[in-house]
Parts: structure tokens; sequence; C-alpha cells
């Protein structure tokens, strides 16, 4: 019998509480976790109470397997975990020399931290020690009672490097199982719809498993497979890698990539070409999500941000008559704008984005319209889309760049552009 490990992450902080901070530290934890194949089916939050955290990490040990709890364990009288969790394992704290020595060397580079810095070298007996490259409170892990359990510290800036760079490993360990893990990216089909196509077909899977994920303005599909090795595990994704392509088709714009921007530099690399952007509600965002990427000069000449009229006008040449007859939010705009900023700045193609971000409309349409262009060589295309009034300024924009990349990706890939 394989064993299932259930997994429960426990973040501790009254500021969670009372919502000044968002608990990222669950969400990029369970999403590591994920890609080793371990289910996390709980994720609590408690306040900087001892009693609370405790009654907590009872009810933990009834349900879960792995213990991974966050925040706590700083120099600070309310940092408490590290204490709780011990007692509730009847596991002593004991001092770990080789953690205070190097929190006294990091006093020494006078970085402003208190005497009572050493506490945080007091550590379960028996534990794993995670040195804390990123900060300075060590994290830990230990095992008593049948369950695992890991220490993390709260910033995310520490947590989640030393989740992936302890803790992923640490929990491989526990399996002779090794997992293989593949990440289908989708632009163009929502969450919802990728899970009704594959519905029937996840719920029977066993091994390899596969499952939907939205992200901010697309979606995943994660094929998952545990074998006894990553040869085995990558034949057993394979042919439902293959599936899952032919049947996503065209909305699939790579395999381990994080962005839709990603794929266009590998074609754009691939085809030798340059691209341009003018923009207007995206405010540069398309240009500053492309220089992102390492190496983006050699096909990004620039991009203009033409928010108002006279700049569309004077930098674009986009016509006069017809901003005054038109909006500048329609679809003879956009294609002006994409050619008047190809023609300027001299590349293969270049994109347009011009729309209603909000919260404000145009009289004429409703928030969420955005007009997306794209120019090449004797052929202009333009998108329309309505993404509807509810959304935030943010998700319009970061949308409208997406389909801005999405028409460069199906152009350059023979696609039809749409
Ligand atoms: P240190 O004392 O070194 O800061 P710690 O483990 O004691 O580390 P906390 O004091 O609990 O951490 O939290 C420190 C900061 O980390 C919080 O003020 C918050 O900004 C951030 N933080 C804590 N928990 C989370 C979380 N779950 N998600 C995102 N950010 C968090």
């Amino acid at each position: 019998m394989k064993r299932v490990f259930d997994t429960e992450i426990l973040c501790v902080g009254t500021e969670l509480l009372l919502g000044h901070i968002t608990n990222t530290d669950a969400r990029d934890i369970s999403e590591l976790l994920s890609k080793i194949g371990i289910n996390v089916k709980y994720h609590t939050v408690v306040g900087d109470n001892p009693e609370r955290l405790r009654a907590c990490v009872e009810v933990a040990k009834s349900r879960a397997d792995i213990l991974i709890t966050t925040g706590g364990l700083g120099p600070t009288c309310d940092d408490l975990t590290k204490q709780v969790l011990a007692d509730c394992f009847g596991l002593p704290l004991v001092l770990n020399e080789a953690e205070e020595q190097g929190l006294y060397e990091y006093i020494k580079t006078g970085r402003g931290l208190t005497p009572n810095t050493h506490r945080q070298a007091l550590l379960p007996e028996g534990c794993t020690v995670f040195h804390n490259l990123w900060g300075t409170a060590p994290g830990c892990a230990f095992e008593a009672e049948g369950k695992h359990v890991l220490m993390l510290p709260g910033p995310p800036k520490e947590c989640i490097p030393m989740f992936e760079h302890y803790g992923v490993p640490y929990l491989k360990k526990l399996s002779d199982e090794l997992i293989v893990s593949h990440a289908v990216r989708i632009f163009g089909m929502g969450e919802s719809r990728v899970d009704d196509l594959f519905a029937d077909e996840m719920n029977r899977m066993v091994n390899p498993t596969m499952a939907p994920y939205a992200k901010e303005c697309d979606c995943l599909l994660q094929i998952t497979a545990k074998a006894g090795s990553e040869a085995e595990a990558e034949a057993m994704i394979a042919p439902v890698m293959a599936h899952v392509k032919e049947r996503l088709g065209d909305v699939v714009y790579g395999v381990d990539i994080e962005c839709v921007e990603e794929a266009v530099m590998a074609l754009l690399k691939e085809r030798n070409l340059t691209f341009a952007a003018a923009e207007s509600c995206t405010g540069g965002d398309i240009a500053r999500r492309f220089t992102e990427l390492p190496g983006a000069s050699l096909y990004f000449k620039g991009g203009v941000v033409s928010y108002v009229n006279e700049v569309k006008e004077a930098m674009l040449g986009v016509d006069h008559a017809l901003l005054e007859e038109k909006t500048a939010v329609c679809r003879e705009v956009a294609a002006a704008m994409a050619e008047g900023v190809r023609e300027r700045l001299k590349t293969d193609m270049a994109v347009s984005v011009t729309g209603l971000a909000g919260p404000d409309g145009d009289g004429v349409h409703e928030v969420g319209t955005v007009f997306i262009g794209l120019a090449v060589e004797g052929q202009t295309y333009v998108r329309e889309t309505h993404m509807g009034t509810f959304r935030t300024r943010s998700f319009i924009r970061r949308m409208a760049g997406n389909h801005a990349f999405d028409m460069l990706r199906r152009y350059m890939s023979g696609l039809p552009v749409k």
C-alpha cells in the first residue's frame, strides 16, 4: 500500500486574523506541495495565543500526517510557535549552539537585533535544523508520535525559500516514490471549462492525477505521477500530456512556464522577430512584463504609453478625425495605434491596447471593454474583449496584456489570431 500523507498548514499570526496581511505563505506552500503530489487537507490560521495554538495543534495531530507551521519563530514574546509545538509533542527545547553562534555573528554585523535574539536558537530536541539563509529565525523539522512537523518563519521572503530549500527535499524523502509533475498552461479557456472537459477522467485517475488551477488571468492543468524513478513517472505522464494537449488544442501556450510572455519570448527567439507596444489602459504594463524577461532587448524595441488622445495623435499618428468621430476605445483606434508604433519603431510586429479599466466608463462602452491590436506586415488584427463591469482595474490591465501576448503567440505559431 502506498502511504498517503495528509497535510495541514497552520499559520500563526494575529495580523492574519485582523486582515492586515494576506496569508500568502499557506497559498505558496500549498502550491509547492501540490507539485510534489502531497495532499493539503487543511489551512488553519490562529492568532498569537498559546492556548488557542495548542488547541489547533491537537486538532491537526488528529487529522493530518504532516503539520507545517508558519510564523511565530522570532525573538519577540508573542513568537510562541516552537514552545507550544515542542510542548504538544513532549519535546524539550534545547539550545542549538551552531545557530546561537550564527545569530551572534549576525548581531555583530549591526543589523539591529535585540538581546533576546538568542531565544531563536532554542529548538526542539533532536530536530533537523533549517538554517535561515534569508533572515534570522531558524526553522526546523521533527518526527514525533507518527507525525512530521515542519516549522517555518512567517515573512514570505524567508518562509518560501526555506520551504523550497529544506522542506520540499525533507518531505520528498518520506516516500521512496518520486513525484514528477508538469503544468500545462492555458490562456483562452477558464478553469471551470477545463474542469468540465476533463471531470470524468480526473475522477477516475489515481496515478497519474490531473488537477486544474486558476491563476491570475489564465489557468493551468497540473499532471502529476508517482513512480519508482523519474523515467517511469515521465513515461506515465507522456500519454496523458499528449491527450490533454490534443483535447485543449491551441489554448495551450506552454508547459512548465510561468506566463504567456515567456511563450512569446521563446517564439521571438526561434523566429528572430521584434515587436513594439502602444499602450493606453495598460499604462506600460506590457513593456514592463516583457522586459522582466532576460534578453528582452533583442526582441522588444520599446513602446509608447499613449494614455490621452493627444499622445495617440502626436506619437502614434492616430487620425485626429477618427478620435473625434469615435471614442478612443474602438477597433479602428486599436488598429491605428498598433500600425503607428510598428511603423515608428520599425519592428516586425506591434501590439496595442485601448480600453476601459474603470471605474468610470466613457459613456459609450461598459467598463471592461478593451480592444487589442496586432499589426504585422500587410495585416492588422483587432480583438474585442468584454471582461465584465465587476472586474478590478488590475485584472483588466493584466488580462489585456495577456491578450496582446496571446495574439503575438498565435501569429508567430501560425494559428488563427482571432
Ligand atoms: P521574524 O520574527 O523573523 O519576523 P516570525 O516567524 O516570528 O519571523 P511573524 O512574526 O509571525 O514571523 O511574522 C512576521 C511577518 O511575516 C508578519 O508581520 C507578516 O508581514 C509576515 N507573515 C507572517 N505570516 C505570514 C503569512 N502566513 N503569509 C504572509 N505573510 C506572513
